[in-house]
């Protein structure tokens, strides 16, 4: 088994996307070439502005290009509590915002013509205990009558259409739901990005970030340059220093996944019927799809924590699909990866400028392949100033009081989750 992405190695980073000089000067400079700041790039370019990407790794090295590929409907929250947060009318916008960014996904990968595998194939969304299935059915009502958005809560034979395992009660279907094949997307944008005219520097981590007057200065690996603006678009890799006010809002959090071999046909069309894509609705969640080749893309968080053991991680997962397939107990696993993502105290993702002049955008928690790409752009037109808001901006940024960044109580909140999930709760 490699510790290798599986969606990586089989669509390599393109070569003569990245460029290794930095220029000395910009109108905006995005940190982070994950799907935040190429889409930000993208909107600022449309827009006219000379922009330069800096990626303190490379293309590919964040999470954008190792997930699990799906874009699904909704925010975090439920909308019961940010109808009670902001009341309706804000809520109703955050709601159709998450709906466009899936949209907006398909629509950028049209519009710029590239292949990503994106398919509206339906998501389920899987439920362990019968007692959810009465407030799974009211939560499907309520979105059907509040905002006319159609889920089906299946059960029994009706499950069993799509996904061939008995571990679960229940199952809720959104069709609206699609898959993308995380790197081919990720690069797609990059290529999109540098046919703009927009230099991606890889091994160019910032170091540091002054201002005087209006000007911003970026100190990075390969040299400083000065820009009128500043974009933060490094998520779960965020630096514990380079804003402390963006980084006490955000827990890194580690998200991993593994593929199998590849698994008989006549097999997998058995266990995933539709093809459609999983997640389970455990604080501690698995997700998971079949890839293009027939194998078992498995994903999860085991642990909040972003460093684990990668033999550790797989084992747990290869249990975990045994329980939840019995017929693929054992199975050969031939890849393991990891990577972060960023959680909020609200779980909202959140976009701003910080009272230093630097934008961001962060915060995704596991949603971040279509809200990236609406929040990137978001931010995009927001610093070129095609807007003057935005769904996002403006909403308060929670954090804690004594959290500077170092993440101390996730060991705690691990345990909680686990005994949380254990009793269903
Ligand atoms: C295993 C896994 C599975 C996931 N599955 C899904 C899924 O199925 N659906 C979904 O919607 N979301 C999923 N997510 C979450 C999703 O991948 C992220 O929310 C999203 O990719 C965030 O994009 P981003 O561009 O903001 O950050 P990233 O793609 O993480 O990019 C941030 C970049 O910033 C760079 N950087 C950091 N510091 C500096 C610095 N000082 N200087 C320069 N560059 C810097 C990093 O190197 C990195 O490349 C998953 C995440 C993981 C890890």
């Amino acid at each position: 088994m490699k510790t290798a992405c599986y969606w990586t190695e089989n669509t390599p980073k393109p070569a003569g996307i990245a460029v290794s000089a930095l220029p000395s000067e910009a109108d905006v400079v995005v940190i982070g070439a994950g799907v935040t700041g190429l889409t930000a790039a993208r909107r600022l370019a449309d827009l006219g502005k000379s922009v330069v990407i800096v990626e303190a790794r490379e293309l590919g090295d964040g999470a954008s290009a190792i997930n699990g590929g799906q874009l699904n409907y909704g925010l975090k929250p439920s909308l019961k509590s940010l109808t009670k947060r902001f009341g309706p009318d804000v809520t109703r916008e955050l709601w159709d915002a998450s709906l466009d960014a899936v949209d907006l996904a398909g629509r950028i990968i049209d519009e710029d013509g590239f292949d990503a595998d994106f398919r509206r194939c339906g998501a389920v969304s899987l439920g362990y205990r019968q007692s959810g299935l009465e407030s799974a059915r009211a939560e499907s009502a309520d979105l059907q009558a509040d905002f006319g958005f159609e889920t089906t809560v299946l059960e029994g034979d009706d499950l069993r259409t799509v996904i061939g395992s008995d571990t679960f009660a229940y199952g809720v279907l959104s069709e609206f739901d699609a898959a993308v094949d995380p790197a081919k997307y990720n690069f797609g944008l990059a290529a999109a990005v540098a046919d703009r005219g927009v230099p991606i520097v890889e091994h160019c981590e910032v170091r540091g970030l002054y201002q005087a007057g209006d000007v911003h200065f970026i100190a990075t690996a390969k040299g400083t340059i000065r820009s009128d603006d500043v974009f933060l678009a490094t998520n779960g890799y965020t630096p514990q220093d380079l804003v402390p006010e963006v980084r006490r809002q955000i827990v890194p959090i580690g998200s991993y996944m593994v593929a199998t071999v590849p698994i008989e046909r006549n097999l997998l069309d058995r266990l995933l019927p539709g093809n459609r894509i999983f997640w389970t609705q455990r604080r501690f969640l698995n997700y998971f799809r079949r890839s293009a080749d027939d194998r078992l893309l498995f994903g999860g968080r085991p642990d909040l924590s972003p460093d684990l053991d990668l033999a550790d991680v797989a084992r747990g997962m290869q249990e975990s699909i045994g329980r939840i397939f019995p017929e693929l107990a054992g199975v050969e696993l031939t890849h393991v990866w990891g990577g972060k993502l960023a959680a909020t105290f609200d779980l909202l993702p959140h976009l701003g400028r910080t009272d230093g002049g630097v934008w961001y955008a962060v915060g995704y928690g596991g949603h971040g392949m279509g809200l990236a790409t609406y929040l990137g752009t978001e931010a995009g037109g927001l610093i070129g100033g095609a807007a003057d808001d935005g769904p996002f901006l403006g909403l308060p940024h929670p954090t804690r009081p004594y959290y500077r960044g170092n993440p101390w109580f996730l060991p705690a909140a691990g345990v909680l989750f686990r005994n949380l999930d254990r009793i269903g709760r």
